[in-house]
């Protein structure tokens, strides 16, 4: 889709933060890659279209115009959980739902959990809902960790349905 086109990155996500240095070392040595440091995307310019970025130097302030139809956001993620704040599911502070271990705190569970049981690993704070990926306070962020807790959770549901006498 952009072949031969100029393209702008905005943010740098994991190679920005040196969590995947192979991707910043390959960055810093592509020669068609310009890397602009303590810059901010001030103005966007164009009819029906992008045709121009401007960019402004946070230290001096200063501006430059530059031609482009395509401009990428990388800056990061917030998790869509709004809709737990209407339910007894604890969330961290950046909004990512807690579960397992992580709900407790010298080895009890919150007070909204209304079991003898402490919760199962990927169970969040409400007795039989599961959080696995992304979403889950303390997760690795990666396909195959996903997958696996995907996995996981299934296993987990099945010994919860047991244990509430609804499975099969
Ligand atoms: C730019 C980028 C590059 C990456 N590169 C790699 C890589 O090279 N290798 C790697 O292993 N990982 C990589 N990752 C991370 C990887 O993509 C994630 O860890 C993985 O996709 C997490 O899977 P998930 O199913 O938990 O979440 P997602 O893939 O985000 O899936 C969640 C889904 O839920 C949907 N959804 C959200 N809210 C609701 C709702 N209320 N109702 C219904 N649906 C909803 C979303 O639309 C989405 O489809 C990368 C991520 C990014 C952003």
């Amino acid at each position: 889709m952009c072949r031969d086109e100029h393209v702008i990155v905005v943010g740098g996500g994991n190679s920005a933060a040196s969590l995947s240095t192979y991707l910043l070392v390959r960055i810093t040595q592509t020669t068609n890659v310009e890397i602009l440091y303590h810059a901010q995307v001030t103005e966007l310019k164009g009819e029906t279209v992008l045709s121009e970025v401007e960019i402004s130097d946070m230290r001096d302030g200063s501006k430059r115009l530059i031609p482009t139809r395509r401009l990428f956001v990388c800056i990061g993620g917030v998790p869509n959980t709004e809709w737990a704040k209407d339910t007894a599911i604890v969330r961290d502070e950046a909004g990512y739902l807690v579960t397992g271990p992580d709900l407790l705190r010298q080895g009890r569970a919150p007070e909204c959990w209304p079991l003898a049981r402490t919760p199962f690993f990927l169970e969040t704070s409400v007795p039989g809902s599961f959080a696995a990926g992304d979403v889950r306070h303390g997760s690795v962020k990666r396909v195959a960790s996903a997958v696996g807790d995907g996995a996981m959770a299934v296993t987990f549901v099945h010994r919860y349905l047991e244990e509430t006498g609804l499975n099969g």
